[in-house]
């Protein structure tokens, strides 16, 4: 890292296009990025794959955690419940996993304590997002609030930022942006059904195909 580098950040990357966008975010300001993705019992490894891939082809480190949410309370995570094809609306939909990103900024803002990382970059989006609280402005600045009251860097030292570089973009604004920071698309997966092939029908499979749509640009990962 160069003397003017803004130090090291720890990206949450859960290998769909946003958290990818994100990624090369950080890289382009020059950030050391240690990117950390969960395992957390998602219907598919899928998205860990091009997780991995990603990291490793930003050139960062990987971090994978396991855990797990045993009681479940997501169609993401319940095998038994299907996964919505139809568009919610503006309604937060099943596929919500309760407290997601509230566990995973703890377990970013963690390791960001340990290595001496003074931010944490997340792809939350409030624009093209199927409305999950923890996914807003309001939420991650209060987090980062309370994160700073309750960790000893922000206590004795500068403290932790939570970067939300993409939170009031446009999915085609954000397509727009990865294109531009050369972020490798196709190995992105953003479809909650993991088959050999991205579905098209769920909700995150239509705010990607029409964000590819609106940007004018077609998805090189179909
Ligand atoms: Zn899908």
């Amino acid at each position: 890292m160069s003397r003017n580098s803004p130090g090291l950040a720890v990206v949450l990357l859960s290998g769909g296009l946003d958290s990818a966008v994100a990624l090369y975010v950080a890289r382009e300001k020059g950030y050391g990025v240690h990117a950390l993705s969960f395992d957390y019992g998602q219907r598919h490894r899928k998205e860990l794959d091009c997780a991995e891939m990603i990291a490793c082809k930003s050139g960062s480190q990987w971090h994978r955690i396991r855990l797990e949410f045993p009681w479940k309370g997501s169609s993401l995570l319940d095998k038994n419940q299907a996964v919505p094809q139809e568009f919610s609306g503006g309604k937060i939909p099943s596929t919500y996993v309760p407290g997601r990103n509230i566990v995973f900024l703890s377990f970013a803002a963690s390791l960001a304590e340990t290595l001496g990382a003074g931010t944490v970059f997340i792809g939350a989006n409030e624009i093209d997002y199927s409305g999950y609280p923890d996914c807003r402005k309001d939420f991650l600045q209060a987090f980062q609030t309370a994160l700073n009251l309750g960790t000893r860097t922000g206590v004795e030292a500068r403290g932790i930022r939570i970067e939300a570089p993409l939170i009031r973009k446009t999915k085609a604004g954000i397509i727009r942006l990865g294109m531009k920071l050369g972020v490798p698309f196709e190995f992105t997966w953003s479809c909650y059904n993991g088959r050999t092939r991205a579905c098209g029908t769920c909700d995150s499979c239509r705010f990607r195909a029409a964000g590819f749509a609106r940007a004018g640009i077609e998805d090189p990962a179909l």
